[in-house]
């Protein structure tokens, strides 16, 4: 089931008392949910000594909400300096961020380092361009042919990130050679993946792996990055997925491993979907109905507050509130305004008859939702609010204004005459 029941429970009866202070559209996310959710994930790998979360930033990178999962213990994953900065403006600093970047320029790396990040490396080649040293190296690992990715993020052999099977015990031996002394193993997969044993298998080809380099070049891993990637049920009758089945999966790993080697590493993951997604909705009002070929209802949201549908076909559940279970239904488009037909939150989905004034609560849009949007067409980015536990209900980001899309077109006039 797509947004948590309780979710819709609290949040249908004050809805459009929320509309009516904070103008539509809004993305509103549900502390409560979060909250839960970090310790769902937490309590599932308590066996595993030195678990952590690093939440990764890019799906929600709003301070209030990073906040709270700091709260939690969780660190944070950037793979941008302004994703460190935000990180940093948290509270959160060292051991606390992983850097997890590819294609990086020197200075990327420079800003990490500084703020003493783990250091996630995306290739060999970056080794010897670290500005400095670090004291603790991270690979990201690309299986290639030994594993078949999933839908969203392909097959490793066609994936730009991580170093080959081949590189692992050279890549290594390089970093050891540089002085490097501690070290992890990442790697990330699948996205929104639903099935709980990929993930265990996940888990599982590290641990082989860093017994192997470990067998080879005496390394003690401090610990196994196993990425994010995990699913959350988008359509109505998509499975939840099973995070106790994954944690239990992946301690028996733990177990065997230590009982092999009388030593274990850390567990990481970088989750982003799985801790907000279904905690967030895209609330928007119907502004307009058109009947030509299709029938079509239009809100006053648009890509610019959600971009998946547009740019995955992505499937995001659409109530209209107060009106669940209101009949008949008809076929609809759900359209924004932008001049792309891919400007779409639904395609021929049966909705209850849509009246102008009726508010659309667009689903598990607290993932990789408002942190997509972009301005193309001159469309501006909306507003983000937080319904916490006490159920008040607070302004976490403003929507950008006009001055916002002219602000880059503030500078010093600048002019070369290369001919001269
Ligand atoms: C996007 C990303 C994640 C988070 O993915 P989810 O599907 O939101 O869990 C984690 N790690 C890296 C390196 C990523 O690029």
């Amino acid at each position: 089931m797509p947004m948590s029941i309780d979710f819709k429970q609290r949040l249908t009866p004050v809805l459009r008392d929320i509309v009516d202070t904070f103008g539509t559209p809004f993305h509103i996310y549900d502390e409560t949910g979060i909250l839960n959710t970090c310790d769902q994930l937490n309590q599932a790998f308590e066996t595993i000594n030195g678990f952590k979360e690093f939440f990764a930033v890019k799906a929600l990178p709003n301070p209030t909400i990073m906040g709270l999962l700091k709260s939690k213990g969780f660190g944070f994953d950037c793979s941008s300096v302004p994703e460190v900065t935000l990180s940093v403006r948290t509270g959160s600093t060292g051991d606390d961020l992983m850097f997890t970047s590819n294609n990086t320029s020197r200075d990327q790396f420079q800003a990490a380092l500084d703020q003493g990040c783990i250091i996630n490396l995306d290739d060999i080649s970056l080794l010897p361009k670290l500005p400095q040293v670090p004291e603790l190296i991270c690979f990201r690992y690309n299986p290639g042919a030994k594993r078949s990715g999933n839908s969203i993020i392909g097959n490793p052999v066609e994936s730009k990130y991580g170093i080959s099977h081949d590189q692992v015990l050279d890549a290594y031996k390089k970093a050891m050679d540089m002085g490097v002394k501690r070290f992890g193993i990442h790697t990330m997969l699948a996205s929104n993946e639903l099935n709980h044993t990929y993930m265990i298998d996940t888990a599982d080809m590290l641990l082989g792996l860093i017994q192997e380099i470990h067998d080879s070049l005496n390394i003690r891993f401090e610990f196994i990055n196993i990425g994010g990637g995990i699913g959350i049920p988008y359509t109505p009758d998509a499975p939840v997925f099973d995070i106790e089945g994954m944690a239990s999966g992946i301690v028996k790993s733990f177990d065997a491993f230590e009982a092999r080697n009388s030593w274990v590493p850390r567990l990481y993951m970088e989750s982003g979907r799985f801790i907000t997604g279904p905690h967030g909705v895209l609330a928007t009002s119907v502004i307009n109905h058109k009947e030509i070929y299709r029938k079509y209802v239009g809100v006053d949201a648009s890509m610019s507050s959600l971009m998946r549908p547009g740019m995955y076909d992505a499937y995001h559940h659409i109530h209209i509130n107060g009106r669940e279970d209101d009949l008949p239904l008809k076929t609809v488009d759900v359209v924004g305004a932008l001049c792309e037909n891919n400007d779409k939150f639904a395609v021929q989905r049966e909705l209850p008859e849509t009246r102008e004034g009726d508010i659309l609560v667009i689903h598990d849009t607290g993932a990789h939702g408002h942190a997509m949007g972009f301005n193309y067409n001159g469309h501006l980015r909306p507003k983000e609010l937080l319904l916490r536990t006490d159920s008040s209900v607070e302004l976490i980001r403003r929507a950008e204004t006009m001055d916002d899309y002219f602000a880059t077109l503030d500078f010093e006039p600048r002019t070369l005459n290369p001919m001269q």
